[in-house]
């Protein structure tokens, strides 16, 4: 194209909004409509394996000129919805997934309709205030100061990372920032029970710590971290040199939904100047349960705190958050402030200088409205209705460990504190390692024919069917299908196979 060629009138721009908007209009209405449809029948629709011919349809050249939206739906129907993964459904139990609100759905909607990047950007625009509002209500829920601050962020291990980087870089003694972990040999060191995330140890690796740096600290009966074991292997680091500069408390672990005492790790950080960071990823939730918050005490006083929203509080995802204390320990670990976003505080009048600039306290620049189905779901069902849906998950849970207790062929493999139940189908005369073979098997059958989702994991060295009930629509009767057809299937499967041998 010449030079001139850019200003003939004939030369049509182009634009990727739709020519024919009714058109779009009209299938954006049938969407919303199958949509619905598709959440209200959920429990008719569980998890299939994708066959090959699906596979295959995501082995194609990559589109060079354009397809109809229609055609493309038809295509999202064909080879995508009817695969989930079937976190959704209400017998799903497996890898502590999450399961969305319709009105999640919608929020999710509308944030990518006006696509606001809430790295900052001023004062003005509306995404700024209901983070803000957003954060505020978690400081109230979780009893931190309103000086404190916050970031919403993708999920936990997101928030994990912020938090430690915090602790790190406020511990350090130095400005580690600019002179980074290289030049010293500082030695930092920190703390947490062999239950903790996978999350913490790759924050720790990423953080340029080492994971050698990480202590996993030996459990105790209830699997949480050992207090007295703690407190020696301190006292020895110190005594080497070394500079213990956080603790990680666990508020429900993965495995058993086991909460550190949380109080007692707090009055050591304080003894000795230690930073204590809560993943309270699912378990911080407990907190609204009207029964179980004692659980969870001790929690407000930890200097940084990371959970998520898209696990136990339902929402969709992805949504964390982490929590800091001190307003200045976070803003320093982060703000970075380059030429194209210099701002005079408040450039754009009115608002002022009320509202910081979020990309200053995590390592995203262009940032997602996350905060938008945060805002809109706490509105819509209110903290009393989350707490009691949190209570009855965690009911269920002791409901179905007792199911495991009463039935002779099964057994618990850790105590139930919280949504997590872990337990195994045990037959005598089998050794360990053909139970953890039954098992495996048994979490297999259970999937492959749809009836429900556990996943499996080890406990004191034994693989156990592993259930976490972040799930809104389970019901008891649930559990007690989950448990007549593990028995089932593990009697099924350890009968001695007489029919095959008469045969040959
Ligand atoms: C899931 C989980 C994480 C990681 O959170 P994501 O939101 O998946 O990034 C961290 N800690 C615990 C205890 C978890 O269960």
């Amino acid at each position: 194209m010449t030079k001139k060629d850019y200003s003939k009138a004939m030369y049509i721009e182009k634009t990727l909004d739709p020519e024919d908007w009714e058109s779009m209009r009209a299938l954006g209405h049938r969407i919303l409509d199958d949509m619905l449809d598709y959440m209200k029948t959920v429990r008719q629709h569980p998890w299939r394996h994708a066959p090959n011919k699906v596979k295959a349809r995501f082995n194609q050249p990559l589109p060079f000129d354009p397809q109809l939206p229609e055609e493309i739906y038809k295509e999202f129907l064909e080879y995508v919805l009817p695969y989930p993964l079937g976190n959704i459904h209400p017998r799903f139990w497996g890898w502590v997934a999450g399961t969305g609100t319709i009105f999640g759905a919608f929020a999710e909607f509308m944030a990518a309709t006006m696509n606001i990047t809430a790295c900052g950007n001023g004062a003005y625009h509306s995404a700024n205030y209901v983070e803000k509002q957003v954060i505020d209500w978690f400081k109230e829920i979780f009893g931190f100061p309103p000086s404190a601050s916050g970031l919403l962020t993708s999920g936990c291990s997101a928030a994990n990372l912020i938090g430690l980087a915090v602790a790190r870089n406020t511990k350090a003694g130095y400005d580690l920032r600019k002179d980074g972990i290289n030049t010293k040999l500082s030695k930092m060191v920190l703390y947490a029970s062999d239950e903790i995330h996978s999350s913490i140890q790759k924050a720790v690796e990423l953080l340029g710590l080492g994971s050698n740096a990480l202590r996993l600290v030996p459990i105790n009966e209830y699997f949480q971290i050992d207090i007295k074991a703690l407190e020696k292997i301190i006292l020895e680091d110190r005594k080497n040199g070394y500079l213990p500069f956080c603790i990680v408390g666990a508020a429900g672990t993965t495995n058993t939904g086991a909460i550190d005492d949380i109080e007692a790790l707090a009055d050591i950080c304080q003894r000795e100047n230690i930073w204590l960071h809560i993943d309270g990823a699912f378990g911080a939730w407990a907190v609204l349960a009207p029964g179980e918050r004692h659980l969870v005490a001790g929690m407000e006083r930890a200097d940084s705190l990371a959970f998520d929203l898209h696990k136990w509080m339902y929402m969709q995802y992805e949504i964390g958050c982490i929590l800091v204390r001190c307003e200045e320990d976070h803003r320093k670990a982060f703000s970075l402030t380059p030429a194209y976003i210099e701002h005079g505080e408040g450039d754009r009048g009115m608002t002022g200088r009320d509202l910081p600039w979020l990309c200053n306290y995590g390592f995203q620049h262009s940032r997602g409205f996350r905060a938008l189905k945060a805002w809109m779901s706490l509105k819509e069902h209110g903290t009393r209705k989350y707490g009691q849906l949190i209570q009855q998950n965690i009911n269920q849970a002791r409901y179905l460990a007792e199911l495991v207790e009463n039935a002779p062929e099964l057994e618990l493999a850790a105590p139930v504190t919280l949504n997590a139940v872990c337990f195994r189908y045990t037959k005598k005369g089998l050794d360990d390692a053909s139970l953890d073979e039954l098992n495996k098997r048994i979490e297999v059958e259970l999937q492959e024919q749809g009836i429900a989702v556990p996943s499996t994991t080890t406990v004191r060295n034994k693989c156990v069917l592993h259930v976490v009930n972040t799930n809104h629509r389970s019901r008891r009767e649930d559990f007690d299908v989950l448990v007549r057809e593990v028995i089932r299937i593990g009697k099924d499967l350890s009968q001695p196979k007489q029919n095959a041998e008469k045969l040959d």
